[in-house]
């Protein structure tokens, strides 16, 4: 190959790497093109790779450095082939690079201008890079980079194209990401959990429902397969569909027992943290929990029944959670510890003094978590399931008291929130319009519309308290 010849080759490598580049932009499209031209791009590779295989010659880039294909440039244009390289654990970059199958000062070139975006020494294992490779042409065993690209962070990424005389122009794209407002919804097949996480939720979006749903639902006793949910948020996605960034819990309902309950963010305007509202704008907070301790089942209920330890028959004044003994327990509501003490057949006994003469008592208990006179707030790690006093097996007795008297947790109708009037009540219904809308999208006939939304607010802190969704 004369001088001439092998400059011809190289400018028609660059030519492609430019053109290839142009296709991984994702800036020189519309995002909804982006995702076809991909594709497409995919498949042009795999025949490239099927043509290859067709000519007789090893797909491998090992066995094309050991035995390489004679293609010729002059008669043939020169071929890219789309190649995918992961470094491995203890690898370093250059190392990675150099599976490529290009020669040791290429492999230094491409680390040369990679290290203007990267730091190439401190690289992680599982980085991954694709580049558009020419294979060898039998003048040389070392294939060539036309081009490469590497994700640098969530909307990110390096490309390097190949510039004159052996050099790699670097260039840092950023990605156009757009908002959606997201439905997800199914039925609670499995646990509410794993149905979330198949309808598109996140683990701590998902959590953050599971802690609502535990002031309208008895998890371990009231939930059925058929049970519906459904969990609006903001996601941030790419031009090709990638999810990079969650907002918050915008909405969440849950359909059981015959009823819908529906739980609405809203952040009045002089109040420090969002709270969640019905539909009615009315605070869903000041319900006490009907399920105060985590992963656990209902083992005996409200009610008369023969008592376990003393053999005649007598009121149960309370629900028993069967859980592991250590297992959290939390206050059901905002209030002031009563009492954190031995009582008899309680054993370790706690007692929460609520507004509206309202308290909720926890027996059993291996320890507590907080003191008497101390203010708790609703969720909050109060104390441990145990198994003293006159206690079968390690588990929560859990009593509501109203007035001085023991009331069925499951029936008690607890003191309602606060709701939103006036200014409030109007800037609410016009988030809550905004929820609504997407619902009714989602829930419209195809084609499936997504409502673009504005802002992503930073996860708003909670309490302790995380539920069991099993
Ligand atoms: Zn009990």
């Amino acid at each position: 190959m004369t001088h001439d010849q092998l400059g011809q080759s190289l400018r028609s490598i660059a030519g492609r790497a430019r053109r290839l580049m142009a296709q991984f932009d994702p800036r020189s499209h519309a995002p909804r093109r982006y995702l076809p031209r991909l594709l497409a791009g995919g498949a042009c590779c795999a025949l490239l790779i099927a043509g290859w295989k067709m000519t007789g010659q090893q797909g491998a880039l090992a066995n094309v450095m050991s035995s390489p294909p004679r293609l010729s440039v002059a008669s043939a244009p020169v071929s890219l082939q789309r190649v995918s390289i992961e470094v491995q654990p203890g690898e370093t970059l250059q190392a990675a690079v150099t599976r490529l199958g290009v020669s040791p000062e290429e492999a230094q070139s491409v680390i040369a201008a990679l290290a203007q975006g990267l730091d190439v020494v401190n690289v992680k294992a599982g980085l991954s890079f694709e580049a558009a490779m020419a294979q060898p042409d039998g003048t040389t065993p070392y294939a060539r980079v036309a081009s490469l690209s590497l994700r640098t962070g969530p909307t990110t990424l390096l490309m390097l194209a190949r510039g004159p005389a052996d050099s790699f122009n670097t260039r840092r794209v950023e990605e156009p990401v757009h908002e959606e407002t997201v439905v997800a919804q199914g039925s609670m097949e499995g646990s509410l959990y794993e149905a979330a996480l198949r309808a598109g939720a996140t683990p701590e979006l998902t959590a953050e429902a599971a802690k609502l749903f535990a002031s309208k639902v008895d998890f371990s006793r009231d939930i059925q397969p058929t049970d519906r949910f459904r969990l609006v948020f903001d996601h941030k996605v790419t031009g090709t569909g990638r999810a990079v960034d969650y907002g918050e819990l915008l909405y969440a309902e849950i359909g059981a027992n015959g009823a819908t309950s529906r739980f609405y963010r809203y952040q009045p305007l002089n109040a420090a943290e969002p709270q969640f509202y019905d539909e009615n704008g009315r605070n869903i907070r000041g319900f006490l929990l009907h399920t105060p301790v985590e992963a656990a089942r209902v083992t005996s209920t409200f009610g008369m029944r023969m008592h376990p330890i003393l053999g005649y028959t007598r009121m149960h004044q309370g629900i028993d959670f069967g859980a592991p003994i250590g297992t959290p327990v939390y206050a059901a509501g905002d209030g002031v510890v009563a009492e954190a003490q031995w009582s008899n057949g309680y054993g370790r006994w706690l007692e929460i003094r609520h507004a509206g003469g309202w308290a909720t008592g926890y027996g059993h208990l291996s320890g507590w978590a907080v003191k008497p006179g101390q203010v708790v707030h609703q969720g909050q790690l109060v104390a441990y399931v145990g198994n003293t006093g006159d206690s079968t097996g390690p588990h929560l007795h859990y009593e509501i008291i109203k007035n001085g008297e023991k009331i069925n947790p499951l029936s008690a109708r607890a003191p309602e929130g606060s709701s939103l009037d006036g200014r409030e009540l109007v800037a609410f219904r016009q988030q809550k319009a905004r929820v609504d809308a997407a619902i009714a999208a989602k829930s419209a006939p195809a084609p499936r519309v997504q409502v673009a939304q504005n802002t992503l607010r930073s996860p708003a802190g909670n309490g302790g308290l995380r539920i069991a969704l099993r």
